[in-house]
């Protein structure tokens, strides 16, 4: 062993001593499999031999645990310890911006003038509330160059949907009825192509280049494939930065081309965490894009919360977005509906979203202010690109070459499968190390894909120690020892799961 592989091994072995956070620790049955029938719990037992005095029969074993309540409480603390979270550790899944939530954004969620309101009163009654939508409605449009907001839509697949139909909508008010083609990059999250789809129109692909982004002739070679004037094409849906972890070089280029042709440039901005401050995509020609509150300003999401996905639109295209949208009529907020949006196409959503997602998304954007979400794209991206030039050598890199990603660093396993160890093995194995695995087998531009988002929010040293874990599945797999990177992982309660029997078989009832 070389002295630097002994160093690496060394550290590898230190960091499982160290955390000790190897799978997940609890393993017990659940409540209602309990034996605690002779265990009383609130209640005291029945005295025997007592006659029922209500003159009804008696009621019969319902069959509910007998359970104290801090044996209640105990077992649904441990229970809310077996899904990794982002409050656990480090959790680097790429397109997901899984960053820290601010405590603060909680606090101001819970006020009660916050919390304790009804979607139902009278605007009168709620003027702060809308004020605070009013402002969260001006802080996205400022920040993405784009002046129509509707806050509605209840996640970022919800978005999407919101953004198509807007400009769907705008078609059909145009007499388009012949535009029914959306272009979309294979990089694409598979829920592009779906809202497509599900708003009546036709996907054509745009095949990705070498260098993991569109180029301006596959963009003209999908764009014309069918006419001349691409008369059929309704729009496209890009993702900037794009799926690669990459800044499409060539957007402005390829949206004026689009524009030309009568298309509506739809922004996926799940990746938008990568641009705030820096970027307007009003700029580089978005028409419509959609913005995760929950992945770019630190909403709760996976199982923690509701996901919010307001669109932002330009001066065109705001007409149509859904009812209702807050506007401020001299000194007071009021929200629009069909009456006064009569080119809307309709309702999306029961009231005005996610409103606790508002105040959390509104206090983590005031509690930063401009230069503070400048400097957290400026973090995230840095982060990223540290994780990229530590581990670039150990693993394939593949677009590492033609310069720095931006807040998302892309592996492949190629280098490790030709021993045997695919991208699944490995993150298998970072779950037996302590860590939530990155993104894998997306996107789908390359085979064995692995996507790593470290996020701003982590610190130097958190980072440090999933690429020494990483660098060191790299070096155990380059000395041939690969076994066990079949076997991982081993301490936790459950192995190997069969994930495609889970999804296409699901069991939805215990019994
Ligand atoms: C997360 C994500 C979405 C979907 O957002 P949801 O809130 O999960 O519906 C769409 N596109 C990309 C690129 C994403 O990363």
């Amino acid at each position: 062993m070389s002295a630097e592989a002994k160093v690496i091994d060394m550290a590898y072995k230190i960091q499982q001593a160290e955390d000790g956070n190897r799978g997940l620790h609890y393993e017990e049955n659940l409540l209602w499999e309990k034996e605690y029938s002779d265990e009383p719990g609130v209640d005291l037992p029945e005295p025997a031999g007592l006659a029922s005095r209500t003159g009804v029969e008696v009621r019969g074993e319902i069959g509910l645990p007998n359970v104290s309540e801090p044996q209640v409480l105990r077992h649904f603390v441990r229970m809310s310890t077996w899904n990794y979270s982002i409050d656990h550790g480090f959790f680097p899944l790429g397109s997901c911006t899984m960053k820290h939530n601010p405590r603060l954004n909680e606090k101001m969620a819970r006020l009660p003038g916050h919390a304790h309101i009804h979607p139902a009163q009278p605007e009168s009654t709620v003027q702060g509330a809308l004020k605070l939508m009013y402002e969260l409605q001006s802080w996205l449009s400022e920040m993405t160059g784009l002046p129509g907001v509707c806050l509605t839509p209840a996640a970022g697949a919800h978005g999407e949907l919101a953004g198509m139909m807007t400009i769907a909508r705008a078609h059909e008010q145009k007499g388009n009825t012949h535009k029914k083609v959306v272009l979309i990059p294979d990089s694409a999250h598979g829920t592009n192509p779906a809202t497509a789809v599900m708003c009546g129109f036709k996907v054509r692909n745009v095949p990705t280049g070498d260098t993991g982004c569109v180029t301006v002739e596959a963009f003209k070679e999908a764009l014309y494939a069918e006419s001349e004037d691409a008369a059929e094409v309704a729009g496209m849906m890009v993702t900037n930065p794009n799926t690669c972890g990459l800044f499409e070089k060539d957007i402005v280029e390829i949206a004026d081309l689009l524009h030309k042709a009568g298309g509506y440039f739809y922004c996926d901005g799940a990746n938008f965490n990568a641009l705030v401050g820096k970027v307007r995509p009003g700029d580089f020609g978005v028409d419509v894009m959609h913005i995760n509150l929950h992945k770019t300003f630190s909403t709760p999401h996976g199982g923690g919360g509701p996901g919010s996905g307001p669109i932002c639109t330009s001066a065109e295209l705001a007409p149509y977005v859904p009812v209702p949208t807050v506007v401020k009529k001299g000194d007071s907020y009021a929200l629009e509906w069909e009456e006064d949006r009569p080119e809307t196409f309709g309702r999306l959503k029961g009231f005005q979203g996610q409103f606790g997602m508002f105040v959390r998304a509104l206090a983590y954007m005031m509690s930063h202010g401009a230069d503070g979400l400048r400097q957290v794209s400026e973090d995230a991206v840095l982060g990223a690109n540290y994780v990229l030039s530590q581990l670039k050598d150990d693993y394939h890199a593949p677009y590492a070459a033609n310069g720095p990603c931006m807040h998302e660093a892309l592996l492949t396993d190629k280098k490790q499968k030709e021993a045997g160890v695919t991208t699944l093995d490995i993150a298998k194995a970072l779950t037996e190390y302590g860590f939530h695995p990155m993104t894998v087998y997306f996107p789908l531009v390359l085979p064995g894909t692995m996507l790593i988002e470290p996020t701003e929010t982590e610190s130097k040293d958190s980072i440090d120690r999933f690429i020494t874990v990483m660098k060191g599945f790299a070096a155990d797999i380059k000395a041939g020892d690969t076994e066990k990177f079949h076997a991982f992982p081993l301490s936790t309660p459950r192995r190997r799961l069969d994930e495609v029997k889970a999804a296409r078989n699901p069991v939805l009832r215990w019994a």
